[in-house]
């Protein structure tokens, strides 16, 4: 068995994982020789086992003994010895920060003995009786389970007989007594006394470190923050100093530049006489770092030069707590510092600057979830605000508006000018118009892939999902939450970032970065932020492999992409471009019982779609544009069968001849699937409906040989959705081929397929004979791996999947590597056994997210595909995965 503990001395930084965060660079400290008070480790490795077994592995107390004594050696004194005794503390600290979430047992080695002692070699009574009334405060909280308030109030009582104001007030006796009290309460709520042997405080201490891995907070903060649930804490025991022994002592925070602007200086808070919980507590109010120079000069410059130290060595911006004791500066903690995005960009280029580090390294420390949030208007923090519910943020940003219910309505009222939001209880495509029109979407049902969720993400819309309090009646025009009613045409805001929603319009602030990425803002125009980010994601662009496209399409998101560095199209997804008034000629196609009128149908939606390929591929001049035909099913296109039926039924009662209504819902009711994502969509309804791709293709091909003759360069490749078999890809195949070779451009354009079912990656050496590319269709492949149906599993059930465990990430936020991404793999590796030179490409929504874009490199796919406001975290991560 390896050792379960060691000596600060032995360990180093980066040995996080078995000394935890702070224990590691507790020893890097030691051993730069900065002056951090002596104390060993107990690893990871032994609070696994307590997690386990539910005691400590049996060979720890040996090795703790063995560490006591070395430090007592050191030190000059022991643990309870009654004339001096050694006092250390027992501090949790695991290898990822968590910031509060697990405990700290101070002063432990007081007893009812050794406190006098204390006193008498502190020469100050009130000190030592305030350590131990700590230690029981904390012991008894921690340890035994007692509630805070306990020794609240007994603290409170004591400072109302006394007339005192703060603790301060209270001198020894009375904290003696207060002792007394504390240690009675103990006995009455826990049936046993405050122990006085040191060494069984010690052990006492460090289980409920190690068990308070898995208090309830601590649970909840790693699942927010993804930290393995099985890691397990680290136990720091180190020999206490104290900053509370006079005016000639203290403790503060240090920042070895400003945090949120990366700036050099000096930056932090200290609070004389006085130990690092007061801080946090805000007792007293400290002063700026700088006024210790005036204070205690020689520990002020004792700090910069060690500061200085510190940042040498981890080539970044550290953070540290020390503490003073009697003019004596001693290191506590230091870590490289948590910052904000905007910091992280400037302190990465500013290192860079300085010499430090290179430009590399400086592209590894920022993030694409940090540019993420650098792009968004955020609400402006220091606004009030009155939050009445809370959603999932799908897709970021802040906007505020009137509330309206409908796509009618919020066109409406954009035309007015008015900003609005649209509220419903989940959106269809019907909706699309509205959604262009509002400032963002608010709906009580469904997650992350709905479809409010995707397509506003696509259009850099705000949106919040499955906002479950809100009762939202589109009917009746209201919202009930809580217990209270807001109409259509109130204010609210939607932070798309957390899911909140607010009451009232809360004032927003613009974003430069992306003035910056739509060309209003020079890199040089003296926005230091703005120059970092440039500067990065032009390092980015020089080393990444992968390429990066958008999934646009319209001619309008399609510039939006180019403009923020797209080199193509990935995905235009042709459906998209049925809706509004179009609608009209697709129920008349869906509808059509004779050969001429299905004709007629096409030859209507033909010019229709020439003038949209016309658009986009001028707009994508000289780029690849990636069309795919059109995938979803049928009966999207068509009312709702209920709604249909209700109204026919109404009709009838009434006497009335429902008409046409009555022809739409016969058809409606043949079409109707009950699982439409598995039925009559991509492949499968160009092979079954005449004429549909073939309308498509020539719209294609006529734009194409339109805009070579007005002297552009058209690139569009044709992409056959939902191929399961390579049969269905040969018979599309033949018929586009046909196609291109009437209008005379045959051979002359790409087809392709997506790869978005189990089958197709598994046979893909057979699918690419046929394919002239490949693009990977991850949200139905997530959707087919798994059998989770995209549009109800994440407001049906994610969010207890994410609790227990089962999944860190929803699968279709982030590439479920070891599933789907295993089937990515196989496509990759069987498709180019086939054909080595096939291009391969990702467009499901994953194409975005940074973890899935560092799995498409490693898998050695050519280009990502995401909507035009990813486009710049696809560029920095795709640089970052290259490094
Ligand atoms: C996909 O399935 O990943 C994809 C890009 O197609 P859609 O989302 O349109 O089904
Ligand atoms: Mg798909």
């Amino acid at each position: 068995m390896p050792n379960l503990v060691y000596d600060f001395a032995a360990g180093n930084k980066d040995m996080k994982d078995l000394l935890g965060g702070k224990g590691a660079n507790l020893a890097e400290m030691t051993n730069l020789g900065l002056p951090v008070p002596p104390g060993f480790t107990i690893t990871t490795e032994a609070c696994k086992v307590y997690l386990k077994t539910g005691s400590v592995p049996p060979e720890l107390a040996d090795e703790i003994d063995h560490h006591v004594d070395e430090l007592q050696r050191r030190m000059g004194k022991k643990l309870g010895q009654a004339d001096d005794p050694l006092l250390v503390s027992v501090r949790s600290g695991a290898a990822a920060s968590m910031p509060g979430m697990m405990e700290t047992v101070l002063n432990v080695g007081l007893n009812d003995d050794s406190v006098n002692g204390l006193a008498h070699q502190s020469g100050n009574p009130r000190f030592a009786w305030d350590a131990y009334r700590r230690l029981i405060q904390m012991f008894g909280k921690t340890v035994l389970g007692m509630e805070g308030e306990v020794f609240e109030d007994a603290l409170e009582k004591a400072k109302e007989a006394k007339g005192a104001r703060s603790d301060l007030d209270l001198d020894a006796d009375d904290l003696k007594a207060l002792v007394e009290n504390f240690k009675h309460a103990v006995h009455e709520h826990t049936g046993r006394e405050f122990p006085q042997d040191p060494r069984t405080q010690m052990d006492l201490a460090i289980a409920a470190v190690f068990g308070s891995w898995n208090s309830e907070r601590a649970i909840l903060y790693r699942r927010q923050e993804r930290i393995g649930a099985d890691l397990g804490t680290a136990v720091n025991i180190c020999s206490m100093v104290f900053g509370n022994l006079g005016m000639d002592s203290g403790t503060g925070v240090a920042f070895t530049r400003d945090p949120s602007t990366g700036q050099q200086g000096v930056y932090g808070d200290y609070l004389q006489n006085a130990q690092g919980e007061d801080v946090v507590a805000g007792i007293r109010n400290t002063v700026p770092l700088a006024d210790l120079e005036q204070i205690d000069k020689a520990s002020y410059d004792d700090l910069m030069r060690i500061m200085a130290t510190l940042e040498g060595h981890y080539r970044d911006l550290c953070d540290i707590e020390f503490t003073v004791e009697r003019g004596k500066l001693w290191m506590l903690q230091t870590r490289v510092g948590k910052r904000t995005a905007a910091a992280a960009f400037r302190i990465a280029t500013s290192l860079v600057d300085e010499g430090v580090i290179d430009i590399d390294e400086a592209l590894r420390r920022v993030k694409g979830a940090q540019l993420a949030q650098l792009m968004f208007p955020r609400f402006d923090a220091d606004a009030s605000k009155e939050k009445i519910a809370k959603g999932i943020g799908a897709s970021p940003g802040a906007a505020s508006g009137k509330v309206v219910f409908t796509s009618a309505a919020a066109v409406e009222a954009a035309e007015r000018g008015e900003k609005v939001i649209l509220v419903r209880r989940e959106t269809n495509p019907d909706d699309l118009h509205g959604m262009i029109a509002a400032q963002g979407i608010l709906t009580s049902r469904g997650g992350k892939t709905s479809h409010a969720a995707v397509v506003a993400r696509g259009m850099g819309k705000t949106c919040v999902c499955g906002a479950e309090e809100l009762d939202v009646n589109v009917a009746q025009g209201t919202i009930k939450v809580h217990g209270s009613v807001i109409e259509a045409g109130e204010m609210i805001s939607i932070d798309g970032t957390t899911g909140e929603v607010f009451r009232g319009e809360v004032p927003v602030v613009p974003s430069p970065v992306v003035q910056y990425f739509e060309g209003s803002l020079a890199p040089d125009a003296g926005d230091e932020l703005v120059e970092s980010v440039h500067r990065l994601i032009s390092h980015a662009d020089d080393v990444r492999r992968l390429g990066v496209r958008t999934n646009a399409d319209t001619a309008e998101d399609a510039a939006r992409a180019l403009r923020f560095g797209a080199e193509g199209i990935g995905l235009c997804r042709t459906e998209h471009m049925f809706l509004g008034e179009r609608r009209v000629s697709v129920e008349r196609l869906i509808l059509a019982e004779t050969d001429e009128e299905r004709e007629g149908a096409l030859a209507e939606l033909e010019p229709l779609q020439r003038g949209d390929f016309l658009e986009l591929l001028a707009a994508m001049d000289g780029v690849p544009v990636t069309i795919r035909l059109i995938d979803p099913p049928l009966h999207e296109f068509l009312p709702s069968m209920e709604d249909l039926a209700v109204k026919v039924a109404l009709a009838r009662e009434r006497g009335e001849d429902p008409g046409h209504d009555a022809a739409l819902l016969v058809a409606v009711e043949r079409l109707h699937e009950e699982n439409p994502m598995l039925g009559l969509r991509g492949v499968r309804l160009g092979l079954v409906v005449p004429g549909l791709f073939a309308m498509q293709v020539r719209a294609i091909a006529s734009a194409t040989v339109e805009l070579r003759s007005q002297g552009k360069d058209p690139q569009p490749e044709i992409m056959i959705p939902l191929v399961g078999a390579v049969q269905e890809l040969h018979l599309a195949r033949d018929e586009v081929e046909r196609v291109l070779a009437e209008v005379g451009v045959a051979g002359e354009i790409p087809i392709g397929t997506m790869i978005e079912l189990p089958r197709a990656a598994v046979i893909a050496d057979q699918i690419a004979e046929a394919a002239d590319f490949f693009s990977f269709g991850t949200n139905d492949l997530t959707q087919t791996t798994w059998g989770f149906s995209r549009d109800d599993v994440e407001g049906a059930f994610f969010s207890r999947y994410l609790e227990k465990g089962i999944f860190a990430v929803s699968p279709f936020e982030s590439i479920d590597r070891e599933g789907v991404g295993a089937l990515v793999r196989t496509g990759v590796d069987r498709g180019r056994a086939t054909k080595p030179e096939l291009k391969l490409g990702i467009c499901g929504e994953h194409g975005g997210d940074p973890d899935s874009i560092h799995f498409f490199h490693e898998a050695g796919l050519d280009y990502v595909s995401c909507s035009p406001f990813r486009i710049p975290v696809a560029r920095l991560e795709a640089g970052r995965a290259s490094l």
